[in-house]
C-alpha cells in the first residue's frame, strides 16, 4: 500500500513524464513540490524500495510497471469523483480538483468500481481529461487546440488543457464547456485572437493564450 504522499508522487511522476514514458528529474520533482531535492531523493528512495519507480542517485526517476498502475487508479478515482461532484452534486467545474485531490486517495477499489457504474461508465472527467479503466487503460484522447483551427471551420470543444479556475470561470462565462459548438468566424493576424461563434450566441473574442488552452475535435 502507498501513503497519500507516495501516491501523490508516483501521479506527478506520471504527468511529468508524460504518461509514464520519459524519465523524470529530481529537479523537476524539486520544483513541482516544492521541496528540496535531498527530500525529493529520500521519498524516490522510498518509492524504489516498494519497487514502484526505478531511481538510481544522480540519475532521472522512471515509474515501475507497478508504479504506473497505482498512478493511473489514484488518476481514475481523482476524474470518477469530479465527474460524480458535477453530475450529481452541482458542482461547477472549477471547483472540484481541490476536493478530488482528497477523495483520490480512498483506496476501496469496490467503492470506485461501484461509482463508476453509478456514473455510467463516463470516457472523461469534466474538464475533458480521459478516465483510466478499471484494469488501468488510460484511453488516448488526441485533441488539437483551437489556436490551431482556421477561419470557417466548425469544431466541438472536447476539454481544457489548463485547469487553473480562474481560467474555468472566464471559459464558463463565455459558454466555452466541453460539448459546445465553436465556429470561427475570424483571426486577428496581429496577435492570432479568434472571433468566435459559440453555440447560438454570439460573436465573441478570445485571445490566443486561451484558444492554445482549449480542446477541440472537428464537428463531422
Ligand atoms: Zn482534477
Amino acid at each position: 500500500m502507498a501513503s497519500l504522499a507516495e501516491e501523490n508522487y508516483l501521479k506527478l511522476i506520471y504527468h511529468l513524464s508524460g504518461s509514464g514514458a520519459d524519465e523524470v528529474s529530481t529537479n523537476a520533482l524539486a520544483e513541482q513540490t516544492q521541496t528540496r531535492a535531498a527530500s525529493v531523493t529520500d521519498m524516490l528512495r522510498k518509492l524504489a524500495e516498494k519497487n514502484l519507480v526505478h531511481y538510481k542517485k544522480y540519475q532521472g526517476v522512471r515509474l515501475t510497471a507497478e508504479g504506473q498502475e497505482v498512478a493511473l487508479q489514484v488518476i481514475r478515482r481523482h476524474r470518477l469523483w469530479e465527474v460524480f461532484m458535477v453530475q450529481k452534486l452541482g458542482f461547477r467545474w472549477d471547483e472540484v480538483h481541490p476536493i478530488a485531490e482528497e477523495l483520490e486517495h480512498i483506496a476501496s477499489e469496490e467503492l470506485i468500481n461501484r461509482l463508476d457504474a453509478f456514473l455510467d461508465f463516463p470516457v472523461s472527467d469534466p474538464h475533458g481529461d480521459p478516465i483510466p479503466t478499471a484494469a488501468g487503460k488510460m484511453p488516448s484522447a488526441e485533441y488539437e487546440k483551437l489556436c490551431e483551427v482556421t477561419a470557417g471551420k466548425q469544431v466541438t470543444m472536447m476539454g481544457v488543457s489548463e485547469h487553473a479556475a480562474s481560467f474555468l470561470q472566464f471559459l464558463s462565462k463565455a459558454g466555452l464547456i466541453p460539448g459546445s459548438v465553436v465556429s470561427v468566424l475570424e483571426i486577428n493576424d496581429f496577435d492570432r485572437s479568434m472571433l468566435l461563434k459559440i453555440n447560438e450566441s454570439g460573436p465573441s473574442f478570445v485571445s490566443y493564450e486561451v484558444a492554445r488552452n482549449i480542446l477541440i475535435k472537428f464537428s463531422v
